[in-house]
Parts: structure tokens; C-alpha cells; sequence
């Protein structure tokens, strides 16, 4: 019936969050491997109320006991996982919302960033039993849309990409690298594989075979680069009728990013940056690093322009968009200051705000004839 359109309808005309967000913030710590147990880490984390990490180096439970207070750092923030968390428990704390948004026109980001082995991939694609964010995202995508029978009216299409050492690599269809473009839309990688996606059955095994292309260190046989970006958009676009009954077309975009470790790359202030500039360190993440700094500073200029993966980002970091950071940690003492340097960076990441986030829309240009017009209109209230 119409009571669909009606809703969609009251999306579009009660724009009234124009004040913009500030960027969600989660830490997840993983649990202890077991080449850490056995190397004989003790954990240095601890995780409370599912908000509160205390980052310690005092951390044996004796130790914890004997004087009440860790002395070390104390964290808070949106929500803080154990290491007992389901990936499921993660992705619908912070990742379904997005995907709710998405499919009403909105953008969405989720970032992964923490040194190379705090369990990064693992959260974002995670395992053939236990998948991660981006496999249930698109699981999630598909159930809402069979669920609200909109099926046939919206269309999805996925792209999974590679920045590794400034080049911009398709997943999808690996070969020459991909120049970037820029168009009305925002920037673009020319020729990047757009997999118009049906069920999430092909899902899975899709992005693992585009995890497989993902750039390996010679140093490091069969283990994905420490230094490559990954990032999975997912397109949703849809046509709905708007208040002055125009056919618009909507497309929300998630972006889901498993970000190159952050070791050593994370400066939070000018002269550590400098000296990272200096030494062959992974420029985009410099860059993203950069940007974080200036967007928190509330500066007019954020150097976007500086590397492949902010460039690609823009839309996601500082434009209209619901934007979800995960950081990643180790609970190790072996990881102490790695650990560290990723909870203050996510600290600091919290104040980060974004544009508001209205659905991107264009009005349909209808067609000419009257038939067709009506045409349209029917099967626009039958799809929805
Ligand atoms: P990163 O991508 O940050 O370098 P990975 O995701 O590859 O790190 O994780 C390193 C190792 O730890 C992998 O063997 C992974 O399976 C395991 N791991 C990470 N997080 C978890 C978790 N939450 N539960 C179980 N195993 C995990
Ligand atoms: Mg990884």
C-alpha cells in the first residue's frame, strides 16, 4: 500500500538533523593467542561496564587486588568489548545502524584501525564460521530489504578495493592499478569492478577471494601487507516518491575499512609527525592521521588531497555521514605500546564531528509521455 511511501516520505521532508554527529567510538580487545600465552604475555587490559579500558602494565589479578586502583590509564568510550564478544554482538552495536541508514540514502563509514595483529581483519571479515562486520552488513542489507518487500526497487552493488604503497588495487578483478578520478559525485577509482550483488550466499566467498588479493609482504609469506588498506562500499540505490510527488532516486553508500596497522604511524601531534614523514612510513595512514588532527582542531583546510585513502575517504571522514570507528587491541603486555597509542588516538577520535547526514538524492527526470509517466508511478507503489 502507500503507507511505505508515506514514511519514506516523512524522511524526506524531516530533515531536521542538520546539527551533524560526532563519530562514534568502540574498542575491541581480542583474546590472548596462543603464541602469546605461550611466550608467557600477561594481559595488560581490562575492560569494565563495557565502556570503561584500563590500560595497565601492573597486571597480574594479584597485583589488581592487592591495590584496587590500576595505575595506568583509564579509557572510556561508546562501547568497549571483552574479548568474549560475539562478532555478532559487535556488528549490531556498531555497525547496524548504519546499515538502517543506508538503505534510507544515507552514508555510513566503520573503520578498523589498531596495530597488525589486534584482530583488525578478524573484526571486519572475520572467518567462514564466525564472519565479521562486512559479511553480516550485507546479510543485514539483504534481510531489510526482503523484509520490507523492497525488493526489485533497490539495488546493490558492492566494490572492494586496495590502497597499498599509494596504488589503488580492485579486489574484485585484480590488475593494472586504478587511477582516481574525480566526478560531481566526489572522487572515484576509474574502472573499479561494481558486483551487483542478489543474495548474501556469494557474499562471503566474494570478499574472501578478494582478501586473497590482498597485497602480501615478501618478507611476510601468506600474511595479508601490515601496510595495505582495504575498503568494501556497498551501494544501495532506490527510487521513491517525495512530498511533490517527484521520483527521486536515492543511493546511500556504506563504507566498510580494514585499515594497514597502525604501528608507529599514528602521531597526534606535529613533531611526531614530522619525524614520521621522514622515515618510509605508510602515507595514507600519515594522512589519515593528518586529517583526524584537523578535523578535531576544527580547522577549514583538512589535506585531504595528501594520499590515495584519504582522497577515496573524504565523503566518509568529514562529509554527511555516520561515521564508526572500531579500534583494535591486544590485550599483551608484549602489545603495551601499540595498545597505547591506539586508545589515545580513539580517544581523540571522539572528538571528531560530522556534516549532517541527509539521503543523497536527485529528482528523476520523468518520462515525456503520460503513459509512461503513469507506468512508473504504479510500479513505484507496487514496489513499495
Ligand atoms: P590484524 O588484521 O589487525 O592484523 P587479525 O584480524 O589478522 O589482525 O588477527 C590476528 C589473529 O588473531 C588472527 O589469527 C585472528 O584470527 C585472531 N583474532 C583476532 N581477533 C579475534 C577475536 N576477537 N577472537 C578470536 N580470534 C581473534
Ligand atoms: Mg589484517
Amino acid at each position: 500500500g502507500g503507507t511505505k511511501i508515506a514514511q519514506e516520505m516523512e524522511t524526506i521532508s524531516g530533515k531536521q538533523n542538520t546539527g551533524g554527529s560526532r563519530i562514534l567510538v568502540f574498542v575491541r580487545l581480542r583474546p590472548m593467542t596462543k603464541k602469546e600465552k605461550e611466550g608467557g604475555s600477561r594481559s595488560c587490559v581490562r575492560i569494565l561496564n563495557r565502556r570503561d579500558v584500563y590500560l595497565t602494565e601492573l597486571a597480574t589479578e594479584h597485583d589488581y587486588l592487592r591495590l584496587k586502583r590500576v595505575r595506568g590509564r583509564h579509557f572510556t568510550f561508546d562501547a568497549s568489548f571483552p574479548d568474549s564478544t560475539t562478532q555478532k554482538e559487535v556488528y549490531s552495536t556498531t555497525t547496524a545502524e548504519l546499515v538502517e541508514a543506508v538503505l534510507r540514502g544515507r552514508n555510513g563509514s566503520v573503520f578498523c584501525y589498531g596495530a597488525t595483529g589486534a584482530g583488525k581483519t578478524y573484526t571486519m571479515l572475520g572467518t567462514v564460521e564466525n564472519p565479521g562486520v562486512m559479511v553480516l552488513a550485507i546479510k543485514d542489507l539483504f534481510n531489510k530489504i526482503k523484509q520490507r518487500s523492497f525488493d526489485g526497487n533497490h539495488v546493490v552493488h558492492l566494490s572492494y578495493l586496495e590502497v597499498y604503497n599509494e596504488t589503488v588495487k580492485d579486489l574484485l578483478s585484480p590488475g593494472r592499478p586504478l587511477v582516481l578520478r574525480e566526478d560531481k559525485q566526489g572522487i572515484m577509482a576509474a574502472g573499479l569492478t561494481q558486483y551487483r550483488a542478489y543474495s548474501t550466499d556469494e557474499v562471503m566467498a566474494l570478499l574472501q577471494l578478494g582478501n586473497q588479493n590482498r597485497t602480501t609482504e615478501p618478507t611476510r609469506a601468506n600474511e595479508t601487507s601490515s601496510r595495505s588498506h582495504a575498503i568494501l562500499q556497498v551501494v544501495v540505490e532506490y527510487r521513491v516518491k517525495d512530498a511533490s510527488n517527484n521520483v527521486v532516486n536515492r543511493v546511500g553508500k556504506l563504507s566498510l575499512i580494514d585499515l594497514a596497522g597502525s604501528e608507529r604511524a599514528l602521531a597526534t601531534d606535529q613533531r611526531t609527525l614530522r619525524a614520521l614523514e621522514g622515515a618510509n612510513i605508510n602515507k595514507s595512514l600519515l594522512a589519515l592521521s593528518s586529517c583526524i588532527n584537523a578535523l578535531v582542531e576544527g580547522k577549514k583546510h583538512i589535506p585531504y588531497r595528501n594520499s590515495k585513502l584519504t582522497q577515496l575517504l573524504k565523503d566518509s571522514l568529514g562529509g554527511p555521514c555516520n561515521t564508526v570507528m572500531i579500534a583494535n587491541i591486544s590485550p599483551s603486555n608484549l602489545s603495551f605500546g601499540e595498545t597505547q597509542n591506539t586508545l589515545h588516538w580513539a580517544d581523540r577520535a571522539k572528538e571528531i564531528r560530522t556534516k549532517a547526514c541527509d539521503a543523497n538524492e536527485e529528482i528523476l527526470q520523468l518520462p515525456e509521455s503520460e503513459t509512461d509517466k503513469a507506468k512508473l508511478l504504479l510500479e513505484l507503489q507496487k514496489e513499495n
